[in-house]
């Protein structure tokens, strides 16, 4: 087997007495949707957190693509190749939808000539490009602030895209959408991972939603991981459904 982009071997996250993450381990390929779902409270956003950098995990380790990434700071974590879009889109709302996305172009930019010849001619291309991929190419100059939900959720994952994800990280990505609209994010969604060779990790609370789209579905329950496999055999583990998805 190839080396996976995203190992997690053993993550422990305490917050005082709560151990939100409790000795999780699972792996995931290149071009691979895996959902993690569980109950609220099950350590599903603390996970995310400790592969992002926005939390440090106390003990196990996060590799990307073999190199352990678990002590590095949220940026470089992001200059490695971890997108991530949050539960509550993170967008600047003054900004336009292109400007956005041309601020993750730029900082990419390692030199200031780069960032010259970037905004000059590389940059337009790339907008207009990666706001077609997410489905909204005709709102590049309305300020995100102006935009339905929807499109917010769409111009973010257009953020994460400007910096050539090789992992997605989508914590509750159709939260506060309507329902048509939430299938349509999850199929973009498994598009990019399965013709671009993404791999993306996301939570979801819509079970329905979760067993038609992720390759694979890992349940958590009190932090710990119960299950991890296909979505058809997930679906019918005894412990999900009783923990999880109601008898
Ligand atoms: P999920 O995303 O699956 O709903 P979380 O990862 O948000 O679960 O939370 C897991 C557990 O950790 C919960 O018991 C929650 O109350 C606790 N927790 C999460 N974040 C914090 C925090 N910043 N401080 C204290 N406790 C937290
Ligand atoms: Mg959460």
């Amino acid at each position: 087997m190839s080396e996976p982009v995203l190992a997690v071997r053993g993550l422990m996250k305490r917050f005082g007495g709560v151990v939100a993450v409790d000795d999780v381990t699972f792996h995931l390929a290149a071009g691979e949707m895996l959902a993690l779902i569980g109950p609220n409270g099950a350590g599903k956003s603390t996970c995310f957190n400790c592969i992002g950098g926005q939390l440090k995990a106390d003990g196990g380790s996060v590799r990307l693509s073999g190199r352990r990434i678990d002590r590095l700071p949220p940026r470089r974590i992001w200059r490695l190749g971890v997108g991530r879009t949050f539960q509550v889109a993170a967008t600047f709302a003054s900004m336009t939808v292109a400007e956005n996305v041309q601020v993750a172009l730029l900082s990419r930019a390692r030199r200031l000539g780069d960032l010259v010849t970037r905004a000059n001619r590389f940059q337009r291309g790339r907008t207009t490009d990666l706001l077609a991929r997410v489905g909204i190419p005709d709102l590049a100059d309305r300020p995100c602030g102006l935009l339905a939900y929807g499109d917010v959720k769409r111009a973010e994952l257009a953020v994460a895209l400007a910096n050539d994800p090789k992992l997605l990280l989508m914590d509750e990505p159709t939260a506060g959408m309507a329902p048509g609209e939430r299938a349509k994010l999850m199929a973009l969604a498994r598009q990019l991972a399965h013709e671009q060779g993404i791999a993306v990790l996301f939570t979801e609370h819509d079970v329905d939603i979760v067993f038609d789209h992720a390759d694979r579905v890992a349940v958590m329950d009190q932090g710990a991981l119960i299950a991890d496999g296909p979505p058809g055999r997930v679906r019918n583990d005894a412990r999900v459904r009783e923990v999880y998805l109601g008898g």
